[in-house]
């Protein structure tokens, strides 16, 4: 199928496209906030990395996710899914060097090192971890019933 690895530059400088699919337990950091006797219930994840590359030179991997989450609500201890449907884009520079001092204020954008094998895993993963919330809860929780306070 698709390549396990991508070569930042290259990807981007080519405007290359990957899509990608990935089963919930192949994320071996995520194990750790998910629920994971659930992952069996759960569609795989679908990805896709777009390179481009803007008019000043500066290089782009847009990473696009849709997925479900099954995380513990944090008000029933219940399953809760949390569907995540997102992109972000990270900028691609030569080296440590070249990370900006401070966060920059547009939060959508991450600047990484670019490296000529970079893990389309790895790459999804940590934008997945960025994008799940800290505490997950069910919109309509049982927990929340009308006993008063
Ligand atoms: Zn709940």
């Amino acid at each position: 199928m698709s390549a396990k690895t991508i070569d930042g530059f290259a990807f981007s400088r080519s405007g290359s496209e990957l899509h990608a699919e990935f089963g919930l337990k192949d994320f071996d950091r995520l194990a750790d906030v998910l629920v994971q006797s659930e992952f069996s219930a759960y569609p795989s994840l679908s990805a896709s990395l777009i390179g481009s590359r803007s008019v000043d030179g500066r290089s782009y991997v847009d990473v696009a996710v849709d997925a479900s989450f099954p995380m513990v609500c944090q008000r029933c201890l219940g399953v809760v899914s949390v569907p995540l449907v997102f992109q972000r884009r990270l900028e691609l520079v030569r080296s440590d060097a070249s990370l900006p001092d401070e966060d920059i204020d547009d939060d959508r954008v991450d600047v990484i090192v670019s490296r000529r094998e970079m893990s389309v895993k790895e790459l999804v993963e940590d934008e997945v971890l960025l994008s799940l919330p800290m505490v997950a809860m069910h919109d309509d929780c049982v927990a929340l019933d009308t006993s008063g306070e």
